[in-house]
């Protein structure tokens, strides 16, 4: 059905070969440049505002507003750099035709092996050599933003062998879980016939369904100690809260986060009757480690973090996950069309250095990840967008069941505890936060029924 998209062929094969890569590198540095341009905007800001602005004026002292910005200026270079040096090695990348000496490469490995050659066994490989060849450029950046950036202003917590034990623990596990997908999605390609894009999304949909029961039950676990709320004032109040809203709360875990980073966070997750709410120890103060070891001091009140339990539920009363998933199958069929319908088109292949061959793993590789960058990145921006939406509708829902004054001050301790930057560019932020602001959330907070 996609596979002769005929408007395609009638233009002419070599013009697209030479301009396809000049299209998709100009894409990709147009992109760049915006951020960059977005982030210099914010910067700018953040230099002109060096002392306490009157808006901020009860919400932040002078001391934690000065820390907060050296922070944030920090982070704000560090990713600025990051961004360079990853667009500039993609565009080498590019450029040197290194996915296919990396195709080259894998076929080289299965023949060794005395095997048969196999373009499911080879993209597995490519895949591996790949994912191992970014893993090695992104260590020293890791390397640099836990044991300098994130140190200097205290937030780390993590030795120097957690981390390379952590490093290693990721690493093996992403190279088990990704050739799995991989080698089920070429399968269903190869076999599917003219409408493996139906198939390919049923798999899809299992296999999500599939990680989000397994990752948090076994995945998540090998990285970090959960375990169950004691019981205690915390416990009850969060029951309680839970039975008033009927929420099938089936487990409550608290996370060791704070051998981590002291920053603080809270999530559910869970199928139908199966809810798991799990806080981190840096959000809770009479859990949290870290204080026993720091002279600044993490972690908000009973009271508070029921009220944050409170916009929790919100997001599952207005059912906003179930709305994430709907939206994450429309970015499928997005990806998933236009990728069955250019999966044989030549001179896309001929543009990375593909001429005598089309695997279906590089055409993935095109298509999604280059092709599709300004369809994918409007999409984000739409995400983004709606997330806020969802993030208001959470805060309402909390302060309508009586926690309006709790939630204000967990949100201002928090936006403490993690040293966030309060203020920011329009801009930027509409481009970036899927977390409306400290100050619009109070002021949304505040506003009359
Ligand atoms: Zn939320």
């Amino acid at each position: 059905m996609f596979s002769n998209w005929s408007l395609l062929h009638l233009m002419d094969h070599d013009f697209h070969k030479k301009y396809m890569l000049q299209e998709l590198l100009v894409v990709i540095w147009i992109l760049y440049i915006w951020e960059v341009y977005l982030s210099i905007r914010q910067r700018k800001l953040m230099k002109r505002l060096d002392k306490l602005p009157s808006s901020l004026e009860g919400i932040m002292t002078e001391d934690v507003y000065q820390k907060a910005r050296l922070y944030a200026l920090d982070k704000n270079l560090f990713g600025n750099i990051n961004d360079s040096c990853s667009t500039i090695i993609n565009t080498a990348f590019i450029l040197c035709y290194s996915f296919h000496y990396c195709w080259i490469l894998s076929g080289d490995i299965v023949k060794l092996m005395g095997l048969n050659s196999n373009e499911i066994l080879e993209s597995s490989i490519c895949l591996f050599i790949m994912s191992t060849l970014s893993f090695f450029i992104d260590l020293p950046f890791k390397i640099y933003n836990t044991f300098v950036l994130e140190e200097k202003h205290g937030f780390n917590k993590q030795t120097g062998l957690f981390f390379i034990k952590d490093q290693i623990l990721k690493f093996t596990v992403s190279q088990l879980i990704g050739p799995i997908f991989l080698s089920g999605f070429i399968w269903i390609v190869q076999n599917g016939g003219d409408y493996f894009f139906f198939y390919i999304w049923i798999f899809t949909v299992v296999l999500t369904l599939f990680m989000s029961i397994i990752y948090p039950e076994v995945i998540a676990p090998l990285f970090d100690k959960y375990s169950p709320l004691p019981e205690g004032e915390l416990k009850t109040k969060i029951e309680e809260l839970a039975a008033s809203l009927k929420f099938p709360l089936y487990k409550l875990y608290i996370v060791e986060g704070s051998k981590r980073s002291s920053h603080s966070n809270a999530y559910m997750y869970g199928f139908h009757k199966h809810k798991r709410i799990v806080l981190f120890d840096t959000l809770v103060k009479e859990y949290c480690k870290a204080n026993e070891k720091s002279d600044r001091e993490f972690g908000c009140e009973i009271d508070e973090v029921v009220a944050i339990l409170a916009h929790e539920l919100g997001h599952w009363q207005f059912n906003h996950t179930i709305k994430g998933l709907a939206l994450a199958q429309i970015s499928f069929v997005m990806n998933f069309v236009p990728f069955a319908m250019l999966l044989n088109y030549q001179p896309m292949y001929d543009a990375f250095g593909f001429t005598d061959c089309r695997p279906i793993f590089i055409g993935l590789i095109i298509v999604v990840m280059f092709i599709l960058t300004p369809l994918n990145t409007m999409f984000g921006v739409f995400v983004t967008i709606n997330s806020r939406r969802f993030e208001f509708q959470a805060d309402e829902f909390g302060k309508k069941l009586g926690y309006g004054g709790q939630l204000k001050k967990a949100l201002i301790k928090l936006q403490k505890d993690n040293l966030s930057y309060p203020l920011f560019d329009k801009l930027y932020s509409g481009w970036h936060h899927s977390h409306p602001p400290l100050l619009e959330r109070l002021e949304h907070l505040d506003k009359e029924d």
